[in-house]
């Protein structure tokens, strides 16, 4: 298997991944959707709420808000030593969130909730929480935990991974001098015209939608679109929880040890 890096920052990642299968994109798809834990807010304790939200979507909107997660200090509470319901300290965090709208009609934004642990905050402190009338209070607690997406989305960690086949593009030899209904057609800006010829622009963006196939006048069309069987192009964006690069790696990893777990329920079978 080989693999190439096209864009990386902080959020996103771009990658090519030749020599591997569709069963195994899709594994790694699902797995980074679904079992790569991430720390979302699990329960509140409303102290005081004078907003005209009810407790339960303010409580909703504050498990959506994305969390920073520390893969490394913290355990999922079902395999956490303390086995408490409630948890420790190795598998809880405590936020608090304590605003009153002093002026006048004021916004509460993600920033202003305060945590124990300063690695454990929402992602951004733009997001809204809730919108106070003047005198109006806001006093809670609530208690962060890891978790995984199969069990509720605000703990996935991406907002996006998708994969597609790559792209291969063959352009006509000849000139088109009076038709560039490809050029035209394609959502993605893959071709240009250069010296009356159909060139590729942009390759990498094309999404195998074959309009531009449709679109030439010339049946069989000189302009042929097709995809390689054992090379993909995937994309993942976090949501700012976990780096890209973590999640592909923790999905990997998740696949590796469901791969040695029915090994061994194989073996014991055949004992
Ligand atoms: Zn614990």
């Amino acid at each position: 298997m080989k693999m190439e890096i096209l864009e990386k920052n902080d959020n996103i990642l771009r990658i090519v991944i030749r020599e591997a299968d569709v069963p195994l994109m899709n594994a790694l798809r699902r797995i980074a959707l679904a079992e790569v834990p991430t720390m979302a807010i699990d329960e509140v304790v409303m102290i005081e709420n004078s907003s005209i939200l009810q407790d339960e979507i303010i409580a909703h909107r504050l498990g959506l808000t994305p969390l920073k997660t520390d893969l490394d200090t913290y355990n999922l509470p079902e395999v956490c030593e303390c086995k408490s319901e409630f948890g420790c300290p190795q598998c809880r965090v405590t936020l608090t969130l304590d605003a009153e709208a002093k002026e006048g009609t004021r916004t509460v934004y993600s920033g202003e909730i305060v945590s124990e642990n300063p690695e454990i905050i929402p992602v951004s402190d733009k997001i809204p929480i809730v919108k106070l009338a003047k005198n109006q209070k806001l006093k809670l607690e609530a208690y962060a935990r890891l978790g995984k997406g199969k069990t509720h989305a605000k703990w996935q960690p991406v907002s996006m991974c998708a994969y597609k086949y790559f792209p291969q593009i063959t352009v006509p030899t000849e000139k088109c001098a009076d038709c560039d209904k490809c050029v035209d057609i394609c959502p993605k800006k893959v071709f240009v015209m250069k010296d009356e010829k159909v060139d590729v622009r942009d390759l990498l963006a094309c999404n195998l939608c074959m309009d531009c196939v449709e679109a030439c006048p010339k049946k069989p069309a000189p302009l042929k679109v097709e995809w390689e069987k054992n090379a993909f192009i995937m994309n993942i964006e976090s949501t700012g929880a976990l780096h890209p690069e973590r999640i592909l790696q923790e999905a990997t990893k998740a696949l590796g040890k469901q791969l040695i777990e029915l090994e061994e329920l194989l073996k014991a079978e055949a004992q």
